[in-house]
């Protein structure tokens, strides 16, 4: 089978891999659709993020759909046909973290297309994937294999908006309107937030984020000052999730927030140097925003009812031996939200 694999920064290649064995608690899926994620992007132009590095070749990829081809003896849940949304995060099960139901904070997690620990979790960009059964997710036939692909990155912003509650008539701010800002406002919506405003510094996006149900959207490249009468009366979010990354928008938002006002740190970036005395005299919380477990499932569940559509967020589909075009198509924000690869 054929699959992506990263080198080195700017070194993506498709290349042959070795069919897996199938044991009896897995399940053998034909990939259909993988989703390139912000983390992916890291690999290919960085070589990682952080101090996560690629040290060695690893297979990218961790948003996937595909169809079940066959599965091992001990099996029930899943049979060959169906329709699968697969889910990267393999939690240990034994640990005291998941034990406490904490899995995603699993002391042995093998997280496809990690790099963070070494030898390097595989990732799942390839033909074919063998999988255990518990990582599969059966989907009805009405979502096609590209919504199966964004269970993935669906399930991170429901664990987002799960750490932001209540958000039930909240007003809320999104700072970042990629794919996960743009989910993170489908999220919040679901969860009955009252007001959404969400911002970035490009167009697009912000489109994006009009479409999936933001109430006002602030480009804040062209529009600098557009926050500041949120500022009035001590502010007024009661919440801010914060999918950009970017320290400056951060530390921008504060004066926007209300005394109690919850913050949901979900983007990844470097050290930021917070106005400390801001946090402490308006009581802020300040909470991450880590993967997610159970709602992997949610997610599955939501698209399939059509409580959620993620369909205005899927940009493009190509070719998966077009793998370079795509991470640079996915790479250019005035362009792309969700870009897939197609494997089948
Ligand atoms: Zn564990």
């Amino acid at each position: 089978m054929r699959a992506i694999v990263i080198h080195a920064p700017r070194d993506l290649r498709v290349e042959n891999l070795p069919l897996d064995e199938i044991g009896p608690g897995d399940v053998r899926v034909r990939i259909e659709a993988g989703g390139i994620c912000g983390s992916d992007l890291h690999y290919y132009h960085h070589g990682g993020f952080g101090a996560v590095r690629i040290k060695e070749p690893m297979v990218l990829g961790h948003e996937v759909s595909g169809i079940v081809d066959a599965v091992g003896a001990e099996v029930s849940r899943v049979a060959a046909g169906q329709r699968v949304s697969v889910s990267p995060s393999r939690p240990c099960g034994a640990c005291r973290y998941c034990q406490e139901g904490r899995q995603n904070h699993c002391l042995d997690m093998r997280f496809y297309g990690s790099a963070m620990r070494f030898p390097h979790v595989q990732g799942a960009f390839r033909q074919v994937l063998v999988a255990s059964e518990a990582q599969c997710h059966p989907v009805p036939g009405e979502l096609t294999a590209g919504e199966a692909a964004m269970a993935e990155p669906l399930a991170v912003c429901l664990h987002a908006a799960r750490r932001a509650r209540p958000l039930l008539g909240r007003r809320v701010l999104v700072t970042g309107s990629g794919p996960i800002g743009a989910l993170s406002i489908i999220a919040a919506r679901r969860a009955g937030a009252a007001e959404i405003v969400a911002t970035d510094v490009a167009e697009a996006p912000l489109a994006a984020a009009r479409t999936v149900g933001a109430d006002r959207t602030i480009n804040i490249a062209s529009e600098p000052d557009a926050l500041v009468p949120y500022g009035a009366d001590k502010g007024f979010f009661d919440v801010l999730i914060e999918a950009s990354g970017n320290a400056q928008a951060l530390i921008g938002a504060l004066a926007a927030l209300r005394p109690g006002a919850v913050i949901v740190q979900l983007g990844l970036g470097g050290d930021v140097t917070l106005p400390i005395n801001t946090i402490v005299a308006k009581e802020i919380e300040l909470r991450g925003t880590f993967r997610f477990h159970e709602e992997f499932g949610l997610a599955v569940e939501l698209m399939a009812k059509r409580l959620v559509d993620v369909r205005p967020l899927l940009t493009a589909t190509l070719p998966f031996e077009q793998a370079v075009e795509a991470f640079d198509l996915a790479s250019d924000r005035t362009r792309a939200m969700k870009v897939q690869l197609a494997f089948a």
